[in-house]
C-alpha cells in the first residue's frame, strides 16, 4: 500500500538521523494526581525501557503520527536491565505514603507483546507492584492483536482481583481513515474482538478487567470539521460496544513522521483547541463514559493551538476538568476564526481519489 511505503521510507530516514537510546535513557517516571476508576488518586506513570513498537519496527513503518519508536533502543533488552531500571524508578517516588495508588505502565508500544516486554520482566514487575500492597489499578497499553486469553490468564494469576485496564489505540471508528491515513494496520473488527474477549473473561473468569480506547483527533487528510465529527462518532461507537473509558489524543507533530512531512509542506495543521473542546463537551453532554482529553503539546508550534491569549488558560482548564469530568465553558475572540474555518474548510474538497503526486 502507498501509505505503508511512504511511512516506511520516512521512518527509515528518521532511524538514520537519530542514535537509538540506551535502556537507561528510555526509562522515565513521574507521579501525579489522575482520574482513576475510584475518583482522583495519586498515580505513578512509568515508561519502561523497550526496543520499541513492533508495528513501527516492522515492514509497515508504523503509524503516520507516532515517533515513540525513535525514543527506544530498537534492540531487545534483557530482563535484568529492564527490572533494574524499573526498581530504580519505583524507588524515586513516595508511593508508600498513600493508601491506594494507580500505576500506568507505558511500553512505547504494546505491554502485552512478549517481544517488546519479555514475560519474565512483565511477571516480575506485576509481582513487585502487587507486593507494595497499595496498588489498586494497573493500566497498560496494547495493540489488539496481543490481547490474548493466554497473556491475560498469566497476568491475573499474579494480580488477583486488582483492576487491570488495557488501553488500545483505536484512533477512529472509521476503517478507511485508520487504515489509509493513520496506517494503523488493524480493523474495527480486530478492536471489537479484543474488547469482547476482555468482557467475556470478566464474565467467565471474574477478571477485574477494563478497556480504554485512545481516539486520535485530526489525522492527515481530514479537515477540521471532519476531525470533530469523526472523534465524536468514534466515542459514540466505543460507548455502544461497552468500552469503559476514552482518552482523546489531539495531534501533535512528532519528528520523523508522515504527519511532519505533510506539516512541513503546508498540507497539515494540528487541530484548534476549540475543536478539542467541542469534542469533549459534546461527549460529556451526550455520553456517560469517562472521557479524558490529553493536552500534550497544547499551545506549542507543533501542537493544537488557538491564540496566545487563551492557549494557556484552556490547557489548565482542560487538565482540571479531566479530573472533575465537567464541560469547559470559556470564550475568546479567536473563537470566530475557528468557526469560520470549521464552516469553510471543506469548500475545496474534491471527490477524486487522492493519488501520490510527487511534490518536487
Ligand atoms: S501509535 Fe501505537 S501502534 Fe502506532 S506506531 Fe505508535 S506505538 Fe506503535
Ligand atoms: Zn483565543
Amino acid at each position: 500500500m502507498e501509505i505503508e511505503k511512504l511511512t516506511k521510507e520516512i521512518r527509515q530516514r528518521a532511524f538514520e538521523r537519530k542514535e537509538p537510546k540506551t535502556p537507561e535513557q528510555v526509562g522515565a517516571s513521574w507521579y501525579n494526581d489522575d482520574l482513576t476508576y475510584d475518583g482522583v488518586a495519586k498515580t505513578l506513570f512509568m515508561i519502561l525501557p523497550t526496543p520499541g513498537c513492533a508495528w513501527a519496527l516492522g515492514d509497515s513503518g508504523g503509524c503516520t503520527m507516532c515517533s515513540y519508536v525513535s525514543d527506544c533502543t530498537l534492540e531487545p533488552i534483557d530482563t535484568d536491565t529492564i527490572l533494574r531500571i524499573f526498581h530504580d524508578h519505583l524507588s524515586r517516588h513516595p508511593i508508600a505514603e498513600e493508601d491506594k495508588i494507580s500505576v500506568k505502565l507505558f511500553a512505547s508500544g504494546s505491554f502485552l507483546n512478549p517481544y517488546e516486554l519479555p514475560k519474565e520482566a512483565r511477571d516480575e514487575i506485576l509481582k513487585t507492584l502487587i507486593g507494595l500492597g497499595n496498588v489498586t489499578e494497573i493500566i497498560v497499553e496494547s495493540r489488539p492483536e496481543y490481547v490474548k486469553e493466554e497473556y491475560l490468564d498469566e497476568i491475573f494469576e499474579i494480580i488477583g482481583d486488582t483492576l487491570f485496564e488495557v488501553s488500545i489505540g483505536l484512533e477512529t471508528s472509521n476503517d478507511y481513515t485508520r487504515l489509509n491515513k493513520i496506517n494503523k494496520g488493524f480493523t474495527r473488527d480486530d478492536f471489537e474482538n479484543a474488547v469482547k474477549l476482555m468482557q467475556d473473561l470478566k464474565e467467565s473468569k471474574g477478571y477485574n478487567i477494563k478497556s480504554k480506547a485512545y481516539i486520535f483527533v485530526k489525522p492527515i487528510l481530514v479537515s477540521e470539521d471532519q476531525a470533530i465529527e469523526e472523534a465524536i462518532e468514534t466515542a459514540r461507537y466505543c460507548d455502544s460496544i461497552g468500552v469503559n473509558r476514552l482518552s482523546f489524543c489531539p495531534a501533535t507533530i512528532h519528528s520523523g513522521t508522515v504527519i511532519e512531512r505533510f506539516w512541513r509542506k503546508g498540507a497539515y495543521q494540528p487541530p484548534w483547541i476549540w475543536s478539542c473542546i467541542e469534542i469533549i463537551n459534546t461527549v460529556r453532554d451526550e455520553l456517560d463514559i469517562p472521557a479524558l482529553l490529553d493536552t500534550s503539546g497544547f499551545g506549542s508550534r507543533r501542537g493544537p493551538y488557538n491564540c496566545k491569549k487563551c492557549n494557556k488558560d484552556l490547557k489548565h482548564m482542560i487538565i482540571a476538568n479531566n479530573l472533575t469530568q465537567t464541560k469547559i465553558d470559556y470564550e475568546c475572540e479567536c473563537k470566530n476564526e475557528w468557526l469560520a474555518e470549521v464552516e469553510n474548510c471543506d469548500m475545496n474538497s474534491s471527490t477524486v481519489e487522492i493519488k501520490h503526486i510527487p511534490l518536487y
